[in-house]
C-alpha cells in the first residue's frame, strides 16, 4: 500500500479519513459525539478544568503551548492538518513539528514524530529525559507509545483526542504498566483554540473539495 491516507471506501479504516482526529470536531449521528445536551455541557467543563500541577505554572504552560499554536496555525496556512508542538529543555524551545500527513501522504508523520526527529539532529535521545513536549492535540496512541519509548519526561496538550488519544482518552498509554518508565500527561491548556482551529480546517477543506461526498461531509460546529 504506497499510503495510509488513500483507501477510498473502506469504512473499517476511519480513522484515516480525518487524521486521528477527535469525533466531536464534528457533527456526526454517531453516538459517541459530543452533543449540546446538559450531560455534553458538563462533560466540556470538566475538559476545560487544568490539573492544579499546570495551574502552579499556569503562565509558562500557556506561553509554550500558545507557540505550539502558533505553528499549527502556519500548518492551517499551508494547508495542512493544524496539529502541532513544541519541545522543550531548560527552559527553552528547541525543537518545533506540525502534522505533515496530508502533504507527504504518509500517516506517521504526526507532528511529534517530526519535533523528536529535529530534537535528535542536535541532542541525544537520553536528553529527552529532560524535555517536555507541548502538544495542541493529545498525542495518538501511535505516538504516545513513541514518546514513552524515546523517554520523555512531561507532555503538556490542548484538546484531547476522544477517539484515538493515547494519553487516557483511549488508551493511557503513557501511564500504563509497561517496560519503559511512564510519563505524566496533562490536557486542556488552550483546549478551545487547539478545537477552532482543526474546525478552521475542516470548513477549508470542505469548501475545497470538488465533489463533496453526500454522506461524508459531516457538519462542522461553529462554536466549542
Ligand atoms: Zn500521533
Amino acid at each position: 500500500m504506497s499510503s495510509l491516507q488513500d483507501l477510498p471506501g473502506d469504512s473499517s479504516f476511519p480513522s484515516l479519513q480525518h487524521n486521528n482526529l477527535p469525533d466531536y470536531l464534528f457533527d456526526s449521528d454517531s453516538e459517541d459525539s459530543m452533543s449540546s445536551t446538559d450531560q455534553g455541557d458538563n462533560k466540556d467543563k470538566d475538559k476545560d478544568k487544568l490539573d492544579p500541577e499546570v495551574l502552579k505554572d499556569l503562565e509558562k504552560h500557556q506561553g509554550f503551548m500558545r507557540q505550539a499554536i502558533n505553528v499549527a496555525e502556519d500548518a492551517l496556512a499551508g494547508g495542512e492538518t493544524p496539529v502541532a508542538c513544541v519541545l522543550v529543555l531548560k527552559g527553552e524551545v528547541v525543537a518545533r513539528g506540525m502534522n505533515d500527513t496530508n502533504r507527504s501522504l504518509n500517516g506517521t508523520r504526526h507532528a511529534e514524530f517530526l519535533a523528536i526527529s529535529e530534537f535528535l539532529s542536535k541532542y541525544p535521545q537520553s536528553k529527552l529525559r529532560e524535555t517536555d513536549l507541548y502538544v495542541t492535540v493529545e498525542p495518538c496512541i501511535m505516538c504516545a507509545s513513541a514518546l514513552r519509548q524515546y523517554g520523555i519526561r512531561c507532555v503538556y496538550y490542548g484538546c484531547g483526542n476522544d477517539r484515538f488519544g493515547g494519553n487516557g482518552s483511549v488508551l493511557a498509554v503513557n501511564s500504563d504498566k509497561g517496560l519503559e518508565k511512564g510519563y505524566p500527561s496533562y490536557g486542556g491548556i488552550f483546549r478551545k483554540e487547539a478545537i477552532m482551529l482543526l474546525r478552521r480546517f475542516y470548513i477549508q477543506e470542505n469548501e475545497n473539495a470538488p465533489n463533496p461526498r453526500a454522506k461524508g461531509n459531516r457538519e462542522l460546529k461553529p462554536v466549542v
